[in-house]
C-alpha cells in the first residue's frame, strides 16, 4: 500500500524530473503493444514456439529475437528490470489466447507465470526460463449499476475503473495510485482506499472469477462453484495455480464529499506522535482512513526540527469518506480534539478531494525508480516506532518512505488473505543508480528481519519476497499456507504454474 499524502518528490525538483520521467516509461510499456508483428519464432532455450505460434491471436516473443529485450523490460513497472529471462514471452488477446497458452505449456512440460500489470515490487512474475503470459491487454469493464457490480478484465487498472464507477455514482476500494492494476491487487489481498469500511481487504470484495486451470479449462469460481478455487484466489496471490481471467466486483455507493487533513509533525517527536496515534486511531469511524508518514520537509517547513539533522517530518493524515463537509468534520473529532493535535506544527484544515486527487497525491511520490519495499502487520506500534527511529537515519536515501497505515484487525470472510494487524508498516526504498541495489535492498532487509518479532503477519504483495523469501509463510496463517500447497497439488498436477517467488 502506497499512501503518501505530500511527497517529498512533489517539493524536489529531481524527483519532479523523475515523475516525468514516470510518464514516459507508462508511454514505453503501452507501446509494447505495438511491437505486435515484429515477433521472431523459433527455438528459444529448448522451447520450441512455432507451434504456439499459429494457434493464438497475440504476440509470441521468443528469446532469440531483436525484440525480445524491449519486450521483457515493458513488462516491469519500475525502472529496476530484474535480470530473469523467461524463454518466450506471450501477449494473449484474448482468453482462448490464454487457454491455448496454457495448453502447449502442460503438453511441453513447460513452467508459466502470469503478469497482469507488471507492478509487483520484485517483480515476481519475471523467471528464469518457460512462458511469461502477459494478459495486460484483457481491459474490458462491464458495469452493472442495479447489482453495484463491475465486471473487469485483469488489465484494468484503478483509476480506470473508479472513473468509469463515478459516472453511476459507485467506487470500488481500489489500490491508492491511480496507476496500480487491479489484478495482482485483487489477487494478493488489496488494500485500498475506504478498505475498513469496503470489505476489510479488496479481495473480499470479488464475487466471483472466470478462471483458467492447468488443463485448460475455463471455469466459473464463488463460494458455491468450485470454491476452493475461490478461497485460493481471494489472497492466494502470486502462488495462483491458474489464471484469473475475469472478476466480478461488489461496488459499492460512492461517497459524495471526500475530505482529507494533514497534520504536520517534527520527525524528532515520531515516538510521541506514534503513541498519541496508537490510541486515537481506534475511536475513528470505519470511513476514516488514517496513517502517519515520515517524509523529507517540504520547503516551507525545512526548519520545523530544532536539532540537527532532523530534516525529516511526520505526517499524520485522515481521509474521511463522508457526504458532506459535517460529516468529515464530526469524522476527524478523534483527531482533532486529541492533545496530539496541539502538537501541529500547522494548523489544521479539512480539505475537500476527489478520488482523481488522492490517486495524483500518492502517485508523485512514486516515479520511475529502482525500489524494495517491505511490509509487517503488527499490533504494538511502541516496539516497532522504536526500531524504526533507529534505523531511518541510517536510510541510503531520504526519499525512502516509511507508512504507518491504522488497519484496525478487520474481520474477513473464509480466504487465502488470513494475516492483518492494528497497524500496517511498510516502507519504500527508492533510489536511481543499479550500483547501489545492494546498498538499498540490504537497509531495507536488515530493517524488516529487525521487525519480525514485532509482526503479526505480512501482506504478500508488499512482502520483500526478494530478500525475505523464508518469510514468505509470514504473509498466511498456518492453515491457509498448508491450504494453498494442498490447492495448488490438487488442480494444478502437471507442476506448470510457477509457484511463490523462491518456491520455483
Ligand atoms: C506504485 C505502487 C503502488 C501500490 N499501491 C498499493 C496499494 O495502495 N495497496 C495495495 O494493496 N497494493 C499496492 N501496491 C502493490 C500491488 O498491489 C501489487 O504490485 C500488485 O501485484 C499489482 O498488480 P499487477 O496486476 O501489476 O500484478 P503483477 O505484477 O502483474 O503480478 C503480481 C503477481 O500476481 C500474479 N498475477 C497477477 N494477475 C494474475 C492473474 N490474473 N492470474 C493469476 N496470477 C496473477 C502474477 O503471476 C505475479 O506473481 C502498489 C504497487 C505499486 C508499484
Amino acid at each position: 500500500m502506497t499512501f503518501l499524502p505530500i511527497g517529498d518528490a512533489a517539493n524536489d525538483p529531481v524527483s519532479r524530473r523523475g515523475f516525468l520521467r514516470a510518464g514516459t516509461a507508462v508511454a514505453v510499456v503501452a507501446s509494447a503493444g505495438s511491437l505486435t508483428g515484429c515477433s521472431v519464432l523459433g527455438s528459444s532455450g529448448g522451447v520450441q514456439v512455432e507451434g504456439l505460434k499459429g494457434q493464438i491471436k497475440g504476440t509470441v516473443v521468443s528469446r532469440d529475437s531483436n525484440a525480445y529485450e524491449p519486450w521483457r523490460r515493458s513488462m516491469i513497472w519500475q525502472t529496476q528490470k530484474f535480470p530473469r529471462f523467461p524463454d518466450v514471452i506471450v501477449q494473449a488477446e484474448d482468453v482462448d489466447d490464454i487457454v491455448a497458452t496454457v495448453n502447449f505449456a502442460r503438453e511441453n512440460n513447460i513452467k508459466i507465470t502470469t503478469r497482469a500489470g507488471g507492478h509487483s515490487w520484485c517483480g515476481t512474475f519475471m523467471r528464469n526460463e518457460g512462458i511469461l503470459l502477459d494478459i495486460s491487454r484483457l481491459q474490458s469493464v462491464e458495469i452493472d449499476a442495479e447489482k453495484s457490480e463491475a465486471i473487469i478484465g485483469p488489465g484494468v487498472i484503478a483509476r480506470g475503473l473508479n472513473e468509469l464507477l463515478g459516472e453511476e455514482d459507485l467506487a470500488f476500494p481500489t489500490a491508492h495510485c491511480g496507476m496500480v492494476p487491479l489484478s495482482g491487487y485483487l489477487l494478493g489481498g488489496g488494500c485500498g482506499w475506504n478498505g475498513r469500511e469496503w470489505g476489510g481487504a479488496a479481495t473480499y470484495c470479488i464475487n466471483q472469477v472466470e478462471f483458467v486451470t492447468a488443463q485448460g479449462e475455463v471455469i466459473i469460481a464463488n463460494e458455491t462453484e468450485n470454491a476452493d478455487v475461490f478461497w485460493a484466489v481471494r489472497g492466494g496471490g502470486p502462488g495462483l495455480f491458474g489464471v484469473v481471467t475475469k472478476f466480478w466486483l461488489k461496488c459499492f455507493p460512492k461517497p459524495q464529499a471526500i475530505h482529507q487533513i494533514n497534520v504536520l509533525f517534527p520527525f524528532n517527536k515520531l515516538n510521541e506522535i506514534a503513541a498519541g496515534f496508537d490510541e486515537l486511531a481506534p475511536n475513528f469511524g470505519l470511513n476514516v482512513e488514517a496513517l502517519l508518514v515520515v517524509t523529507e520537509a517540504p520547503p516551507p517547513f525545512a526548519n520545523l526540527c530544532e536539532e540537527d539533522g532532523c530534516d525529516q517530518f511526520c505526517i499524520l493524515t485522515a481521509v474521511a469518506f463522508v457526504n458532506s463537509r459535517a460529516e468529515a468534520v464530526e469524522a476527524f473529532k478523534p483527531l482533532t480534539e486529541h492533545p496530539l493535535a496541539e502538537l501541529a506544527a500547522a494548523p489544521i484544515e479539512p480539505e475537500e478531494v476527489n478520488f482523481e486527487r488522492l490517486y495524483y497525491d500518492n502517485e508523485v511520490p512514486f516515479p520511475q525508480r529502482r525500489y524494495a519495499v517491505d511490509q509487517i502487520y503488527t499490533d504494538d506500534l511502541t516496539s516497532v516506532t522504536e526500531v524504526l527511529a533507529k534505523h531511518l537515519p541510517n536510510a541510503p536515501s531520504r526519499v525512502t518512505a516509511p507508512v504507518i497505515h491504522y488497519y484496525g484487525n478487520p474481520d474477513y470472510p473464509d480466504g487465502a488473505c488470513t494475516t492483518k494487524g492494528k497497524f500496517y508498516v511498510s516502507c519504500y526504498a527508492q533510489w536511481n543508480d543499479g550500483s547501489e541495489d545492494d546498498l538499498h535492498k540490504g537497509w531495507i532487509t536488515d530493517l524488516y528481519r529487525e521487525l519480525e518479532p514485532h509482526a503479526t503477519g505480512s501482506y504478500i504483495n508488499e512482502f520483500n519476497q526478494e530478500k525475505r523469501t523464508d518469510a514468505t509463510p509470514q504473509c498466511y496463517s498456518l492453515e491457509a499456507w498448508e491450504r494453498l500447497k494442498q490447492l495448488r497439488a490438487e488442480w494444478d498436477k502437471p507442476g506448470i504454474f510457477h509457484d511463490f517467488y523462491g518456491m520455483t
